[in-house]
């Protein structure tokens, strides 16, 4: 899909969109194939509900979680491909995979290595011909089979890494940093001429020092003139093979008055959660307002094989906030909370 789809267009494509919304239970009211008040908010209500941004507009990020939601388990065959099949059939047939012990990666919807792995390692088990494709067959013998066994593998796998280093702290870690924006591309704007990109950037660079500190290496997604989509930023993390993700970035709000922290993580990754909670603490000790932890579907988080953390320190937007962001002092305490969140991932194993 090549064109926006928006407010005011009156298109097939439009109509195909408000189909595919009310297919998801969606209430539309507008004519067929007019994109107006009642289709602008049943997008936001789906852009809500799975987590990405909320604009109202159907763009390709959009587009394809609409065509993605619509697919049930057993309508396609899935397999490995380049670029990979995605969809909330492929989330189902994760999620069945992993309840049942074979690790089918984290349950994003992406049929990825992992994925293959474990429809090959399900069909020789349970004498299906082994050739990675799941159709017909392959779907009644896993839908035949009871689920009932605790906890995902892909869980249990971030568990124990955990665990193995437990105690050695972040020595000898490989953690991949990830400057929000860059190059051409600046970021959002703030007070007082700062940039978001620069202060990504700024911000990092102390990241990476604290971590060479604590023993740990820091590996950057980009540097400091490009500017590498979100996926392609997740796939050179995945490519570096870190065992954590931080991806930096500054919060803007129409509003100067809002302030403080946040941090996002994939929602079904157990250890991301913890791991933003852990670094949000940290940061709120710092002073600062706590806009909490929440989970979200972006690229950067999804696509990433390792515990992937989005830290807003704080808003761009806010005069006071912005200031600070230009004194090196203040970036340090900042870069100092984050790694400290880290460490106390690995050390508190309760
Ligand atoms: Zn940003």
């Amino acid at each position: 899909m090549a064109n926006l789809i928006k407010p005011g267009d009156h298109s097939t494509q439009a109509a195909d969109v408000q189909a595919r919304l009310r297919a998801l239970g969606i209430p539309v009211e507008d004519n067929a194939g007019w994109f107006g008040d009642s289709t602008t908010q049943a997008v936001r209500t789906f852009q809500q509900q799975r987590g990405i941004l909320v604009d109202g507009i159907v763009g390709p990020s959009t587009w394809g979680e609409l065509v993605g939601a619509s697919r049930r388990l057993g309508d396609a065959i899935l397999y490995l491909k380049q670029p990979p099949m995605r969809g909330d059939d492929v989330v189902l047939l994760q999620e069945r995979l992993n309840a049942l012990g074979f690790d089918a990666g984290r349950s994003d919807g992406i049929f990825g290595r992992a994925t293959d792995s474990a429809v090959r390692a399900f069909q020789k088990e349970y004498g299906v011909a082994e050739d990675g494709m799941f159709g017909p067959r392959s779907h009644s013998a896993l839908m035949g089979l009871r689920v009932d066994r605790q906890g995902t593998a892909a869980g249990l796998r971030e568990e124990l890494r955990r665990a193995e280093r437990g105690g050695r702290g972040l020595g000898g870690a490989v953690v991949v940093i990830d400057p929000g924006h860059g190059g051409p591309d600046r970021g959002n704007p703030g007070t007082n001429g700062a940039c978001e990109a620069d202060l990504c950037w700024q911000l990092a660079l102390q990241v990476a020092e604290r971590l060479a500190a604590a023993g740990a290496t820091a590996r950057l997604t980009r540097t400091e003139t490009e500017d590498p989509d979100n996926s392609e930023r997740a796939r050179r993390a995945n490519q570096i093979g870190g065992e954590m993700f931080l991806s930096l970035h500054l919060n803007t709000y129409g509003e100067p008055t809002a302030e403080g922290s946040s941090t996002y993580y994939f929602s079904t990754s157990q250890a991301a959660q913890r791991l933003a909670e852990g670094i949000q603490g940290e940061l709120v000790g710092l002073g600062l307002n706590n806009c909490r932890s929440h989970g979200r579907s972006y690229a950067v988080l999804k696509e990433t094989r390792m515990p992937a953390v989005l830290i807003e320190p704080v808003f761009i937007t806010n005069p006071d906030e912005a200031k600070r962001l230009h004194d090196r002092e203040f970036l340090k305490a900042l870069a100092l909370a984050i790694v400290t969140g880290l460490e106390r991932y690995y050390s508190d194993l309760t």
